[in-house]
């Protein structure tokens, strides 16, 4: 006899966020229209590099 007894697993995408000139790194809960390389602005660390996307993944939640 087989359970289909699915594992639920619940996946909170982040997005990181890091500055090209002092490296900064920020993450913040992913949003819809977040992708790689994708340019936030300005860097607040260091007020001259601009902070792009370098990585969105998902951690799962226990
Ligand atoms: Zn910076």
């Amino acid at each position: 006899m087989m359970f289909s007894r699915k594992k639920q697993e619940i996946i909170n995408p982040y997005t990181v966020e890091q500055c090209a000139l002092c490296n900064a790194v920020k993450k913040k809960k992913f949003a819809e229209d977040d992708y790689v390389f994708k340019t936030i602005g300005k860097c607040s660390s260091c007020n001259n590099g601009t902070v792009l996307i370098s990585k969105i993944y998902g951690e799962s939640v226990k």
